[in-house]
C-alpha cells in the first residue's frame, strides 16, 4: 500500500483517527476504569474469543492524512478520462442544480440520516419522498408509486414477482421485449432461473399470442429508441391473464402517453436523469408505480399521509412497508436499503424545475434528436428509427466500431449496437456545438455541414399524435412554489430541519452502525471525473476507477481474509441473495444440486430468510440458546436431519443478539462436514474489523454493508453496498455482466451465478468513500476503532444495567459492539411499551435505539466508535430519566394513561393550549439542561399508524381535508 500511495506528502499524518474516534485519551481511560479495565487492548482478553483472532499482521499498515487522501483521489480522478456520453442504455448526463447539490448532496442534514422508521422525526426526508412518488405518480399516471428501488433492472425483476404473486395465469413462463436494455434482460434472467422461472425474450409484436406466460416486461421506448405503441401486447397479457410491467424512461414520459394509458399494470425505471449523476453506473433511485388494488403487494416502502394524535397532518411508511422483510421467508421482497437519497434529489429536481421546467428539457433533448437525425440523413446515411424521443439508430454497414472511434476522437461516446448499427442518445447536457461534432463524424469531410437553423424549421414531429401526452402533469403546489433558487434553498432547509439526523445528535441504532460519515470521505463523490462517467465506458477510460476497485478489493480482502469481491450488489440485502446463488453454483457444479435448504437461526435478520426464498432455497430455522447463542445441538439435529440436502448455514456474527458467540468456528466446521457452506451476514463487521478474518476461521462468502462498517452514510434509507467476498472455490462464481466485460476476471469455465445489478460494479461512486475511510484509518486506526466501539456499547451497558435489564451477554457479563436493553416489564408495570420509549427520547433530542428487533419489547444500542463519552453520557443520562418516569408511574404517582412517556413527543402546538397535562411543561418540552441550549422540536406528535393504514393516502394532499376525502 505504501508505494502505491507514494507517502511523501504526509503532513498530518494519524490525524484523522483522532478525528473519527469519539473518546479522546483522558475519556476512554475513564471509560476503561469504569470497566475495570487499564487499557483499550484488555478488551481483546475479555471481549473476544481467543480463537476467533487474526495473529497475523495485516498488510495495510500506513495510513494517510485527509489532505493526503484528497490529493491520491485526485490523482486517481486524472486516470478517468470523461467523455461527452451518447450510450444511453438507461444512462444519461444530466444537470444537478447546484442548489440541491451543496443543500442535499453536500449536506449532513440529509445524507447523514436514518431511515424513516422513528417517523416523528423524519417528517422532512418523508415530505421530500413523498414529492418524489407524486411525481412519479404524475409522470407514469399509475395511482401508486413508491419511495425508490434499487435500480432499474431489479425493480424489473421485482415487477416479475409481484407479477407472479398477483396473476391469475399458471404459467412459469416470463416474456422480456429484446428492445429491453441488455443489463434488464440478465438481472431478469439471473432473478428467473433462481424461482425456476423460464424466460422468452422476443419481440413482443410477434406472435405473442402463441405463448402462455404470466408476466410480460416491456421497455419504452426501447433501448434502441424506438417508440412503439404497446397497447396491442399488453392487451394480450390481459387475455393472457399476465401482468404487464412497462420499464419506462421518465425524462420521455414528460411528452409520451403515459405507461397507465397503455394500461400497464407495472411501471418501473431509473429516476437518475432527474439531477443525478451517472457515477459510472450509481446509486441511483429506480421507481416502482402500480395499481392501487396491488398496494399490498408492492416491493420497497411506500410514504402515506396519516395523522398525529392532536389530528395534525404526518407523514410515515405505510402498509406492511414499514418493515417488509419482517415476514421473512414469506415476504415480497428481501429489500431493506433502498436509495432515499437518490430519490429525495430527483423529487427535488422536479420540484426546481415544474411541469413547465420539465417540458422545456424533454422537449428541448428530443428537438435536438431530430435537428441530428436530419442532418445525418441530410448527409447521405440512413437513420433507422422510426419514432425516437432522445435515442436514433444510424446504420452504417461494417463501419460502426469505425464512425465510433472517429467519435471517440472528437470527445464523444456512442453506443455500437453491432457491425453496422452506431446508437446514439442525447440527453439535457446535449448542446447545438455536440450535433455539429457529430455530423462532422458522419459527413465526409469535404461536404457541407448541415444548417442546424435551416432543419430546425423543416422538422415535422416523429411521435404519433396518439402516442404524445394530453393531460397536464406535476400540478400539485410544491411543483411550482419553489423555482426561484432562494425559495428551494429556504424549502430544502425547512425540510431538513425537522429531522433528526447525525447532525444533531448521536442515532444509536443497534445493527446499522451510525458512525462518522467524514466529510474528507464524501469529497470525491463530487468530483466531475468520478461522478459523469458512464458505466459502459471503454475500461481504458475508466483506469481510475479500475484502480480504485483493485485498492479497495485488496483493502477489503486484507481485512475480512477472503480472496476475491464482488461490488455489484447495491446493498446488504442484494449481497445474502448474491452470496447464496454462488454457494448454490458451487453445489451445482459438484453434482449436488439436491443441495437446497438453507438454515438460519432465529435470531437472524429478515433479509436473510427472504433473499433464501429468492434465492429458490427452503429455510430451515435453528433454534437460538438461552443466552441468545446458535444452539450448536439444534444445529447438530437440524444437520442431521437435512443431510445432503443443506446447502448453506447463513450466520450473523457477531450475532444480531450483540454477543460474539464462542462457538463459531465450531458451527462452521459442523456445517463443512456436512457437506455445507457457510454464508456470514457481516452487519455486524464494525466489531470484527482488525481483530478478525472471517474468511481465515470458517466463512466461505460475507457481504459487507460499506453504509454501515465502512461509512458510507445512510443517506435516510439508501443508499447502500453491499459487496461480497468469498474464498478461493467460489471466486469463479461472483457476478459478471451482459454489456462490460471483465467484471470477474476469475470466471472460469462453468461461468457465473449472472447478473444482479444494472450496473457492473454497483454503487461505483460511493466506493471512494470507503477507500477514504480505510486509507486514512489503516490497520491500526481501525483496531482502534473497532475496540472504540466495544469500549462504547459495554460503557453503555454498564451505565444502563442499574436501570434496565441487559438482555444478552456473555459467560463474564460483557457485550460486543452493542447492547439490548429488555423492557417488557414496563408494559405490565406501568403500561409502557418499546414504544413510548423510543418516543419520550425524542423530547430529549435523541433518535431511538433500534427498535423490537431482534427480540420483541426491546431497545437495542449501537453508540459506535465515534461517539464520545460526553454524548453517550447524555443519551444514558437521558435514558435513566426516562426510567426514572417509568417509577412514577409504577409508584402510582404519574397516571397510567396519561403521563411523560404515553404522551411524548411533546410539540411546540401544546404550548399554545390551555396547559392541563398533569405535569409541567418543563417536564414535558425542557426534561434537562441540554434542551435549553439546543431545543429539538419534533414536528408532529405521536403518529397514529393504524389510521394512517386504513386510510390509504400515498401522495401529496393539498390539504389536509383532501387528504381526508382520500380516505378508502
Ligand atoms: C442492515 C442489515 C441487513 C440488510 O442490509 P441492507 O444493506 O439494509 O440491505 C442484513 N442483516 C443485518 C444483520 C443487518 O443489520
Amino acid at each position: 500500500m505504501s508505494e502505491r500511495l507514494g507517502l511523501d506528502q504526509l503532513e498530518m499524518r494519524g490525524n484523522f483517527i483522532q478525528r473519527h474516534i469519539g473518546p479522546d485519551r483522558e475519556q476512554a481511560q475513564a471509560m476503561l476504569a469504569a470497566l475495570g479495565l487499564e487499557r483499550l487492548e484488555d478488551l481483546i482478553d475479555k471481549v473476544v474469543p481467543a480463537d476467533i483472532l487474526n495473529r497475523e499482521p495485516l498488510k495495510l499498515t500506513e495510513t494517510i492524512s485527509e489532505r493526503a487522501v484528497i490529493k491520491y483521489l485526485r490523482r486517481m480522478r486524472e486516470r478517468n478520462q470523461v467523455l461527452t456520453s451518447m450510450i444511453g442504455m438507461g444512462y444519461y448526463d444530466t444537470i444537478l442544480p447546484s442548489v440541491i447539490k451543496r443543500n442535499v448532496l453536500e449536506n449532513p442534514g440529509w445524507y447523514t440520516a436514518y431511515t424513516p422508521y422513528q417517523a416523528e422525526v423524519s417528517q422532512g426526508r418523508l415530505e421530500a419522498l413523498l414529492n418524489f412518488q407524486q411525481m412519479i405518480i404524475d409522470l407514469t399516471g399509475m395511482e401508486l408509486a413508491n419511495a425508490s428501488l434499487l435500480d432499474e433492472a431489479t425493480a424489473v425483476a421485482e415487477a416479475m414477482t409481484m407479477s407472479r404473486r398477483l396473476a391469475k395465469s399458471s404459467s412459469n413462463l416470463v416474456v422480456v421485449d429484446r428492445d429491453c436494455h441488455p443489463q434488464t434482460i440478465a438481472v431478469v434472467q439471473t432473478r428467473a432461473s433462481s424461482l425456476g422461472y423460464r424466460v422468452l425474450v422476443t419481440d413482443p409484436f410477434d406472435a405473442l399470442e402463441q405463448h402462455e406466460f404470466f408476466a410480460l416486461i416491456l421497455q419504452y421506448p426501447g433501448c434502441s429508441g424506438e417508440i412503439h405503441d404497446l397497447t396491442a401486447p399488453i392487451a394480450i397479457a390481459h387475455q393472457k391473464q399476465a401482468l404487464a410491467t412497462v420499464a419506462a424512461d421518465l425524462l420521455s414520459l414528460v411528452l409520451l402517453k403515459p405507461p397507465a394509458a397503455l394500461d400497464a399494470d407495472i411501471a418501473v425505471g431509473s429516476a437518475q436523469r432527474f439531477g443525478v449523476p451517472m457515477g459510472y453506473g450509481g446509486p441511483h433511485a429506480a421507481y416502482f408505480a402500480t395499481r392501487d388494488e396491488f398496494k399490498r403487494s408492492v416491493p420497497g416502502r411506500i410514504i402515506g399521509v396519516s395523522r398525529d394524535v392532536h389530528g395534525q397532518m404526518a407523514l410515515r411508511m405505510a402498509l406492511q412497508t414499514r418493515e417488509q422483510h419482517i415476514r421473512r421467508d414469506k415476504a415480497t421482497s428481501n429489500i431493506c436499503t433502498s436509495q432515499v437519497l437518490l430519490a429525495v434529489i430527483a423529487g427535488f429536481y422536479a420540484v426546481y424545475h415544474g411541469a413547465a421546467g420539465l417540458r422545456l428539457i424533454a422537449g428541448r433533448v428530443h428537438r435536438y434528436a431530430q435537428i441530428l437525425a436530419a442532418g445525418i440523413v441530410e448527409s447521405g446515411h440512413q437513420v433507422v428509427s422510426l419514432c425516437y424521443f432522445d435515442t436514433i439508430v444510424v446504420r452504417m454497414p461494417n463501419r460502426a466500431k469505425r464512425i465510433a472511434a472517429q467519435a471517440e476522437e472528437a470527445g464523444i461516446n456512442l453506443r455500437v449496437i453491432d457491425a453496422d448499427h452506431v446508437g446514439i442518445s442525447l440527453d439535457e447536457t446535449t448542446t447545438r456545438d455536440h450535433l455539429r461534432a457529430l455530423w462532422q463524424v458522419f459527413v465526409s469531410p469535404v461536404a457541407d455541414l448541415p444548417d442546424i437553423n435551416g432543419l430546425d424549421g423543416r422538422l415535422s414531429e416523429c411521435i404519433p399524435e396518439k402516442l404524445l401526452r394530453g393531460d397536464a402533469i406535476l400540478r400539485h403546489p410544491v411543483f411550482s412554489l419553489y423555482h426561484s433558487e432562494t425559495e428551494m434553498m429556504r424549502y430544502m432547509r425547512r425540510l431538513a430541519r425537522r429531522d433528526i439526523a447525525l447532525d444533531r445528535s448521536m442515532i444509536p441504532l443497534g445493527s446499522c452502525t451510525m458512525k462518522l460519515n467524514a466529510a474528507t470521505e464524501m469529497q470525491a463523490i463530487s468530483f466531475y471525473e468520478f461522478n459523469a462517467m458512464h458505466p459502459f465506458v471503454p475500461l481504458y477510460q475508466a483506469q481510475g476507477y479500475q484502480q480504485l476497485f483493485a485498492e479497495l478489493e485488496d483493502m477489503l480482502c486484507d481485512l475480512t481474509g477472503f480472496q476475491a469481491f464482488s461490488f455489484q450488489p447495491n446493498a446488504g440485502s442484494q449481497g445474502e441473495y448474491t452470496g447464496l446463488l454462488v454457494i448454490r453454483k458451487f453445489h451445482d457444479i459438484n453434482g449436488q444440486s439436491q443441495r437446497t435448504v438453507c438454515l438460519i437461526p432465529a435470531s437472524a435478520h429478515g433479509t436473510n430468510p427472504a433473499s433464501a426464498a429468492l434465492a429458490g432455497l427452503q429455510v430451515v430455522v435453528v433454534a437460538c440458546d438461552d443466552h441468545g447463542n446458535v444452539s450448536v445441538d439444534d444445529l447438530r439435529a437440524k444437520l442431521a436431519e437435512h443431510g445432503d440436502r443443506v446447502a448453506a448455514l447463513m450466520i450473523t456474527y457477531p450475532s444480531t443478539h450483540g454477543v460474539y458467540e464462542q462457538a463459531f468456528r465450531q458451527i462452521c466446521e459442523l456445517v463443512h462436514q456436512a457437506g455445507g457452506q457457510v454464508y456470514m451476514d457481516g452487519a455486524n463487521f464494525n466489531a470484527l474489523v482488525g481483530l478478525c478474518r472471517p474468511g481465515a476461521i470458517g466463512a466461505d462468502v460475507m457481504h459487507l454493508n460499506l453504509h454501515k462498517t465502512f461509512c458510507i452514510p445512510h443517506g435516510g434509507g439508501g443508499p447502500g453496498v453491499g459487496p461480497i467476498g468469498v474464498r478461493e472455490h467460489l471466486a469463479p462464481f461472483l457476478p459478471d455482466h451482459p454489456v462490460v466485460e471483465g467484471v470477474n476476471p476469475l470466471k472460469g469455465e462453468h461461468g457465473t451465478v449472472g447478473t444482479v445489478s444494472a450496473a457492473p460494479w454497483g454503487s461505483a461512486s460511493i466506493l471512494t468513500i470507503s477507500w477514504a475511510y480505510i486509507a486514512m484509518m489503516g490497520a491500526a486506526g481501525l483496531k482502534r476503532a473497532t475496540l472504540t466501539a466495544l469500549l462504547n456499547a459495554n460503557y453503555v451497558a454498564r451505565r444502563l444495567a442499574p436501570h434496565y435489564p441487559i438482555l444478552y451477554t456473555d459467560a463474564n457479563g460483557w457485550v460486543a459492539h452493542e447492547c439490548i436493553i429488555d423492557c417488557h416489564e414496563f408494559k405490565k408495570t406501568a403500561n409502557v411499551s418499546v414504544e413510548d420509549i423510543a418516543k419520550r427520547l425524542i423530547d430529549y433530542g435523541f433518535h431511538a435505539p433500534t427498535v423490537a428487533f431482534p427480540v420483541a419489547d426491546t431497545l437495542m444500542i449501537e453508540p459506535t466508535e465515534s461517539e464520545n463519552q460526553a454524548e453517550i453520557d447524555r443519551f444514558c443520562d437521558a435514558m435513566i430519566a426516562i426510567r426514572h418516569e417509568i417509577r412514577e408511574i409504577e409508584a402510582g404517582r404519574a397516571a397510567i394513561d396519561n403521563n411523560l412517556l404515553h404522551n411524548a413527543p411533546h410539540t411546540h402546538r401544546l404550548l399554545l393550549q390551555q396547559w392541563n397535562l398533569p405535569y409541567s411543561r418543563q417536564q414535558a418540552l425542557f426534561p434537562d439542561s441540554h434542551q435549553h441550549d439546543d431545543k429539538y422540536w419534533p414536528p408532529v406528535g405521536r403518529i397514529d399508524n393504524v389510521y394512517g393504514d386504513r386510510h390509504v393516502f400515498c401522495s401529496c394532499p393539498l390539504d389536509w381535508t383532501e387528504a381526508d376525502s382520500g380516505a378508502v
